[in-house]
């Protein structure tokens, strides 16, 4: 198979409002591929389109040849979605959640208990898994989601702004997860960010999407250099400012 995740000429409308318009990006296998833009980019649409939340207006998604439409089963199968907002119970404890969430993919016990020890190490919340979730900080809560979205080692994981609301000690313990897991695993990672910093260290390739287009699409050191640029936020600020690659200076 060529392409990982294959998206063709994404549209979504809400109501009048174009949110995704003409989207098309591919994503190889263990590959980190990020979508970077500012608030209301469309962003989430696309994600939440592959993640089979919603349904395209036109265009196609295919996740390993799944159509994220016809297939949704199927895709649902094969991914593990982050939210940018997911919540977790707040009744349980990080222990009985993290047990939960497996129960639902493990096939058996013994699976089970591996994906539970894993999810704990992932989150790095240590003894602080056996106290209710609704004492937990904001970036607790942020660490537990993505322990539950990494632990069941989906072939794609699809993270909605994995780092949102996190201090600056969290975010980076955050993306070296992130990163050593899909490594590791082989995982194949759709991420979302506007911390377009975050991004170029974290992303084997990004595409920039502003106004729910792709404005540019390539590694962190290709389009720094195209853009003569110091940084992907540069790089942004170019792009929107100057329609053709060719025009900046
Ligand atoms: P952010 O970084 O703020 O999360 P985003 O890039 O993820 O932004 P989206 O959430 O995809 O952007 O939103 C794209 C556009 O679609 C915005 O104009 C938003 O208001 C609109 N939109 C998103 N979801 C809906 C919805 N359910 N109903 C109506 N409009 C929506």
């Amino acid at each position: 198979m060529k392409y990982v995740v294959d998206v063709e000429d994404l549209v979504k409308f809400f109501g009048k409002i174009r949110a995704v318009d003409g989207i098309s990006f591919q994503v190889h296998e263990g590959e980190i591929f990020g979508l970077i833009g500012p608030n209301g980019a469309g962003k989430t649409t696309t994600l939440r389109i592959l993640a089979t939340l919603l349904i395209p207006t036109s265009g196609h998604a295919r996740i390993y040849g799944y159509d994220v439409v016809e297939d949704a089963e199927k895709v649902r199968y094969i991914i593990s979605y982050l939210p940018e907002d997911a919540g977790a119970y707040n009744r349980l404890t990080g222990w009985d959640y993290l047990q939960f969430m497996a129960s639902f993919v493990a096939k058996n016990k013994k699976e089970l208990e591996q994906m539970v020890k894993e999810g704990a190490e992932l989150s790095g919340l240590g003894d602080r898994l056996r106290d209710l979730i609704k004492t937990y900080s904001k970036g607790m809560k942020r660490r537990l989601v993505l322990a539950r979205a990494l632990m069941v080692r989906p072939k794609v994981a699809i993270l909605d702004e994995p780092t949102a609301g996190l201090d600056i000690i969290h975010a980076v313990h955050v993306r070296n997860i992130i990163r050593e897991y899909a490594r590791k695993y082989g995982i194949t990672v759709v991420l979302s960010s506007h911390n377009m910093l975050e991004v170029e260290y974290i992303c084997d390739r990004v595409a920039i999407i502003n106004k729910g287009k792709i404005v540019a699409e390539g590694t962190p050191k290709e389009l720094k250099e195209e853009y003569n640029a110091e940084n992907l936020e540069e790089v942004f600020i170019r792009v929107i400012k100057n329609e053709s690659p060719t025009s900046h200076n």
